[in-house]
């Protein structure tokens, strides 16, 4: 019996993602296999930290680089660190600010909620997020009429939850940032490009270990040399209740040596059209293949459920699915127009044909 099963849980079927709710990214065997024998010896947790910068830096271009819990932790401890620097007592302040400057410019339709709001975790690292514009109109003379002396950061959020329509660029905030000795944070957590946002010239990136990167649940800050420093001072204060462990900094390094390793290529293309095709057949379901909407290398088989037909909507296949038993998700958040996706990263081949087994069953041409 597995471990799980022994806690009367059996594991999921998860085609909706890497989704912190599923637990994030499965393991392959030579993390599990480095963290299992971090877990064995005692280390000199600074020295880690410091190799740990190397490796990071290595792996994503920037100068350095701070292994975190997560990539919220990263947004609390980068903020915390471009407003307490290296002063142990403006440190040991926090989440009070003092005199230091705290604002954090933040262009409004990215300030989403991730699982929990992104602006709470700036004001755990003693920010104060300052919403600038609309959710669907930035310009930069927004931006730049609202930094003050008082201007700590600009944070930018590249994910699929934020709208870019209409909002000043990524380029435009760090020409701003320049031009105002202001630095730049950009929360990457789930972007696959590792390489690409530390050169865009942004002075701190956040990247989520258990998303793309696929390591255990961590995450990492990367950027400029003084700016890493200040982070991993951050660990004396404000980011203890955040400490990362060993065993989680060496499956961190060793899912970071090993990215891109297992790469298909075609980002599941291949895989999900022949799903499509299976599951397209079925009555109600039109099926096709659709590349990721933030535009990363990821192709998901996307099926469109007439419910007249189907008998079920979406949002009621994704409920009996995940009601079954072992219990099976898709990735359902545009449900409400009908349609439902199959990320091709979490799953196996042996899943792929349970799902179809389980979708087929549900809709009654099993
Ligand atoms: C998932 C996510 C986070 C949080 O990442 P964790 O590693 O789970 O802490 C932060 N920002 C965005 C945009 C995310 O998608």
């Amino acid at each position: 019996m597995g471990v799980y099963e022994e806690l009367g849980i059996s594991p999921a079927i998860n085609a909706s993602g890497k989704m912190t709710a599923l637990g994030g990214s499965v393991l392959d065997d030579t993390v599990v296999a480095a963290m299992a024998e971090a877990a064995r010896n005692h280390v000199v947790m600074d020295d880690l930290m410091k190799v740990a910068g190397e490796v990071i830096a290595k792996a994503t271009g920037a100068e350095d680089g701070c292994p975190t819990t997560g990539a919220a932790s990263g947004i609390a401890i980068a903020v915390a660190a471009l407003v307490a620097g290296m002063e142990p007592d403006r440190i040991e302040r926090l989440p009070d600010p003092g005199d230091r400057p705290h604002e954090v410019l933040l262009l409004k339709g990215h300030s989403v909620n991730f699982g929990a709001p992104v602006r709470q975790m700036v004001a755990l690292g003693g920010g104060r997020v300052v919403e600038v514009g609309s959710v669907n109109k930035v310009t930069a003379a927004h931006v730049e009429g609202a930094i003050t002396g008082r201007t700590a950061a600009l944070l930018y959020v590249q994910s699929h939850h934020t709208v870019h329509k209409g909002s000043v660029s990524l380029a435009d905030m760090i020409a701003m940032g320049r031009r105002h000795d202001i630095p730049v944070i950009v929360d990457a957590a789930a972007e696959d490009d590792l390489r690409h946002w530390p050169a865009t010239g942004a002075d701190l990136v956040v990247f989520s270990g258990g998303k793309a990167i696929g390591g255990p649940t961590s995450g990492l800050v990367c950027g400029r040399r003084t700016l890493i420093e200040a982070c991993r001072a951050q660990y004396t204060g404000i980011a203890r209740p955040m400490k990362v462990g060993k065993e989680t900094v060496l499956g961190l390094l060793q899912a970071l040596r090993t990215y891109g390793d297992d790469e298909v290529g075609d980002g599941g293309r291949e895989r999900m059209a022949a799903l499509a095709a299976q599951l397209g057949g079925l009555p109600g379901v039109t099926a096709t293949v659709e590349r990721d909407e933030a535009g990363r290398n990821i192709h998901r088989a996307v099926l469109t459920v007439d419910p007249v037909t189907a008998r079920l909507d979406a949002q009621g296949v994704a409920r009996e699915l995940a009601a079954g038993s072992p219990p099976v998700f898709l990735r359902d958040h545009q449900a409400n127009t009908g349609r439902l996706s199959i990320d091709p990263r979490p799953i196996t081949v042996a899943e792929e044909a349970e799902l179809v087994t389980r979708i087929s069953a549900l809709l009654g041409a099993g």
